[in-house]
């Protein structure tokens, strides 16, 4: 078995390769937050791993790329990681905004900590109170909702070209960028995320034209579609919605890691490990797995210190046995900083960004979270 990667806890493991995909959205595409007071449902603006991977899964089986086996067993026991898809914005990939950067409500000023190695002596050395010392008094924060472009090390706070606010119809001005959002009226089940007739619901849209990046881990032995594969994302498929082109740009490895005392969460952080009980972030993260699955030996456990970042509440997406949405839980926004109790150099730390923890729901696994990465691979990832 040529992709035979390692064995962990007496469980072999398929190696992986890490892909790093973009999606072109051909048809308005529908994915709801929660219900708002106004009976209105806003949409997120990037694509929740769970979606994401929901949706990959789902056409790789279409086309006869997953036999009705390995689908059964990617529910019980996940191969495919996806990462969220974050928009591209003006030509570039864009992250969440983690929670020491804003713009003065007052001047209009970038403030807070752009670079990432800054970052790093911010919350190590500083404690993480630092930051506050400027003359700025008002923030603007762009933690957890904004998403950045990191250029040269740092993230950088765009001029407002590419933000636009919901109900904004004023164009576009170089008509490159295709309006974010748009108004549907459509007849979808709550509860079945289908087409039902005489039930009309009003939708929010991300419209046609937009663009995301993400990255997906894949058993090697799969045949990864590489060009103008269709993936059918979000509410109302049945009606035409959520059409979605992927292509891969490029295979992703991990390289050697410095030691780092400061992770950023690439996919939101949440721990459902202890017998029912949530907590927003792990405590300690296990690199066994993850590294095995892409041929890295390592036992190492790094403790979680301290957290900053914005509690949200997190879907946990549509579990597809039983034919209903999965509880939403309490979790901490992508963009949030983890800081280690102790500096961690293991290699394997690379390979968590991409794969993150299997996190356990009454017995279901859910693969997508915790996906944190040392600042120094988020460097790697803008290029
Ligand atoms: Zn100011």
């Amino acid at each position: 078995m040529a992709w035979f990667a390692g064995w962990v806890g007496g469980v072999a493991l398929e190696a992986v390769k890490i892909w790093e995909i973009r999606l072109r959205l051909e048809s308005p595409l529908i994915l709801t937050r929660r219900r708002t007071e106004t009976g209105f449902l806003n949409p997120l603006r990037y694509i929740p791993s769970t979606t994401l991977r929901g949706a990959l899964v789902t056409a790789l089986y279409r086309e006869g790329i997953l036999d009705a086996g390995q689908l059964g067993r990617e529910r019980r026991s996940p191969e495919v990681v996806a990462s969220p898809a974050y928009p591209i914005s003006h030509g570039y990939k864009t992250f969440p905004a983690h929670p020491f950067i804003g713009v003065c409500k007052q001047c209009g000023e970038n403030v807070g900590v752009p670079r990432l190695m800054d970052l790093e002596r911010y919350l190590v050395d500083g404690d993480g109170f630092g930051w506050r010392g400027c003359s700025h008094r008002a923030w603007k924060f762009l933690h957890p909702g904004e998403f950045l472009p990191i250029v040269n090390g740092e993230f950088r706070v765009d001029d407002g070209r590419g933000r636009k606010e919901v109900g904004d119809d004023s164009g576009t001005g170089d008509g490159k960028v295709p309006v974010e959002i748009s108004s549907v009226s459509v007849g979808i089940s709550k509860s079945r995320a289908s087409g039902v007739r005489g039930l009309l619901y009003h939708y929010e849209a991300l419209s046609p034209g937009l663009e995301y990046w993400a990255t997906v881990a894949v058993p090697e032995s799969f045949n990864f579609p590489r060009n103008g594969f269709v993936l059918y994302v979000g509410r109302g498929v049945s009606r035409g919605f959520g059409r979605v082109k992927m292509s891969v740009v490029g295979e992703r490895r991990v390289g050697k890691i410095s030691p780092c005392r400061v992770l950023y969460a690439f996919s939101p952080t949440i721990n459902l490990s202890y017998n029912g009980e949530v907590f927003t972030f792990p405590r300690s993260v296990d690199l066994s797995w993850a590294g095995a699955r892409l041929g890295l030996k390592s036992n190492s456990v790094v403790k979680v210190g301290r957290v900053f970042g914005r509690m949200m509440w997190i879907s946990l997406g549509w579990d597809l046995g039983a034919g209903a949405p999965r509880p939403w839980v309490v979790g901490r926004a992508a963009g949030s900083l983890i800081v280690l109790e102790e500096a961690c150099g293991d290699d394997a730390l690379g390979a968590l960004s991409y794969l993150g923890t299997v996190e356990n729901l009454n017995g279901n696994p859910l693969p997508g979270f915790n996906m944190m990465m040392p600042l120094q691979e988020l460097m790697t990832h803008a290029s």
